[in-house]
């Protein structure tokens, strides 16, 4: 079994990141991503909130530019995907293409967000479907949107697109939102905010760009059609950290738990990136965890030395 000094979890901003400082600083590391070496910044057409690229970059370039660094310094990568973590000293890590051995651990598989799982969505997505304010919101300066959602997510979400478009359309399956009070009393007191009720998304119409959403009471089953020019989809986000939830503490919401220098509740075994608990979920922030979690396995690896 191939043994190494590091094995990070996860091919995007965060495990590339740490996988850069690693293998620079000399540690015989791995990167095991079973998709696209990149992870959600491929799905990113134009990333303009990433300093150093005055322009914009696309997102699956960014992340063929962060591997292509990684690598000139010795950063091997293998496409699997990681099925169990065990603990112990080496930890064993197996994967769809066999297992692999590691003094200290790096989780960065991000999380997922929740789809509608409706038609048009999947086509759309990057044409006026986004499930990110912060990514997107300034693409959509004056025009009318809709924020499909009801928690603090949701909300905070469509005050933030307040800034940019012209009215912002907040769709919830209930008739009350599930977002904080103080959140709740802004959101109602914005004169670009309307609430539509106890509506489902069925559809997102368009041919090329989003141009409306079909839409149907829940109460009434009755059907109608929004015209909008973009839908911001805040259902909830499913972190990849149930493979590890045997070995290590996790937030109720599936976030991994993590102290500031990105050391979860096992020793050894860093987390960062979208995963971890209280991630703004950014590829600035990613990096700069890929950074601090890569720093803080460095650090682990020095002190195992010398108390062996
Ligand atoms: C459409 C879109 C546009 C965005 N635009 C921007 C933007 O403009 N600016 C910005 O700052 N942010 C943007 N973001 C957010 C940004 O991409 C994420 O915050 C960032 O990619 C998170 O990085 P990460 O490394 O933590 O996780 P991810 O990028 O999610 O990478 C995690 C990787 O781990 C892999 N993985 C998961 N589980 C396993 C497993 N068991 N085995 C092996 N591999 C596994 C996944 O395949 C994935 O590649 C955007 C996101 C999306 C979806």
């Amino acid at each position: 079994m191939t043994r190494y000094e590091v094995i990070i979890i996860g091919g995007g901003p965060a495990g590339l990141t740490a996988g850069l400082y690693t293998s620079r600083a000399g540690l015989k590391s791995l990167l095991v991503e079973r998709g696209a070496l990149g992870g959600q910044m491929m799905n990113a057409t134009l990333v303009e909130n990433y300093p150093g690229f005055p322009e914009g970059i696309s997102g699956s370039e960014l992340g063929s530019l962060m591997y292509r660094q990684a690598a000139r310094y010795g950063l091997e990568a293998v496409t699997a995907e990681v099925t169990g973590l065990t603990q112990g000293q080496p930890y064993s890590v197996s994967t769809t293409e066999g297992n692999f051995e590691a003094t200290a651990i790096v989780i960065a598989a991000g999380s997922e967000y929740r789809k509608l799982g409706v038609a048009g969505e999947k086509r759309l997505s990057g044409r006026g479907v986004s499930y990110c304010a912060t990514c997107d919101g300034f693409f959509f300066r004056n025009r009318e949107i809709a924020v499909v959602g009801g928690g603090d997510t949701a909300i905070t979400d469509a005050l933030e697109l307040t800034q940019y478009a012209r009215k912002v359309y907040v769709i919830h399956r209930r008739d009350q939102l599930r977002a904080g009070q103080l959140l709740q009393q802004r959101a109602f007191a914005h004169s670009k905010l309307k609430f539509i009720w106890s509506m489902v998304v069925e559809e997102v119409l368009g041919e090329k760009m989003v141009n409306g959403l079909k839409l149907r009471n829940v109460e009434t089953g009755q059907q109608s059609i929004l015209k909008v020019d973009g839908v911001f989809v805040a259902i909830g986000l499913t972190p990849n950290s149930q493979t590890f939830s045997n070995i290590l503490e996790l937030e109720n919401t599936g976030h991994i738990t993590t102290d500031e220098r990105l050391a979860t509740s096992t020793p050894g075994v860093f987390a960062a990136g979208d995963i971890r608990q209280n991630s703004l979920r950014q590829i600035g922030t990613a990096v700069g965890d890929g950074v601090t979690a890569a720093i803080s396995a460095f650090n682990y690896l020095q002190e195992t030395r010398k108390s062996s």
